[in-house]
């Protein structure tokens, strides 16, 4: 039986964690359960047991609701949809974002090495984007986040998980030169993105954002959104302009 945790992806016999759709931390209420999608032949007993099943759960947050592929004993294998994508804050670097959430997707289908890829190009940018010039001119990662750490401008206790990770720093001169990267490795990785993304666009956004210092959006703007449907006549989307569009 998988533990019970709120920071894990949800599955039917643990309905809380991030909701794919929304990115709450959220309950979920399991509409339909226990659809067999491969049987085998069950080792334990006569007859066939479920390796994998599919199930059903309803977020009480956002209220869509996420198909979940989970094998016999129960554990996770495969969220629709694809968990990270699109839910970071509008503050965050486009360029760091769009690379964040395909390293998300990369990792919803367990493909590790083009996660891997995907994260170090989202802290590429990142270094591009906040970096010192000696940090930009830096062609090794880890190299170039210690710069960014004895500039001030990255946390030490970011660094210090920066140093410990093994897909740091395995960057090859030429693109085919990508070691293996095992599932923890790639998850440990996107972890590592999603904090410091959180810790260095995110929370300074939303502390200027509750002081009414950060001009992103007009609060008339955000109201006509909130009740608008999605694309319609006062959403986003009808702004041809607004790059916000494209995430
Ligand atoms: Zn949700």
């Amino acid at each position: 039986m998988p533990d019970h945790s709120p920071d894990t992806l949800p599955t039917p016999s643990d309905p809380s964690g991030p909701c794919p759709r929304c990115g709450r931390v959220s309950n979920f209420e399991v509409e339909k359960n226990g659809m067999w999608i491969m049987a085998k032949i069950d080792e334990l007993g006569p007859g066939f047991a479920a390796a994998e099943q599919a199930a059903i759960l309803r977020c009480a947050g956002c209220k869509d609701a996420v198909v979940v592929i989970t094998d016999g004993a129960g554990s996770g294998l495969h969220w629709y949809p694809a968990p990270g994508m699109g839910t970071l804050d509008r503050a965050v670097h486009k360029g760091v974002a769009s690379a964040y959430d395909e390293g998300m997707r990369c990792l919803g289908i367990g493909a590790n090495r083009a996660a891997a890829v995907m994260f170090r190009s989202a802290l590429s940018l990142f270094v591009k984007d906040k970096g010192s010039e000696a940090a930009k001119g830096e062609r090794h990662l880890k190299t170039a986040l210690k710069h960014m750490k004895a500039d001030g401008d990255l946390h030490k206790s970011l660094w210090e998980w920066a140093d410990h990770l093994n897909q740091l720093g395995n960057e090859g001169a030429h693109p085919e030169d990508y070691d293996d990267v095992t599932s923890g490795e790639a998850e440990g990785l996107g972890k590592f993105v999603r904090h410091l993304i959180a810790h260095e666009y995110e929370m300074p956004a939303r502390l200027l954002r509750d002081q009414g210092l950060l001009a992103d959006e007009s609060d008339a703007e955000r109201a006509s959104q909130d009740s608008a449907p999605r694309g319609g006549p006062a959403g986003r989307l009808m702004n041809p302009g607004d790059p916000e569009n494209f995430r």
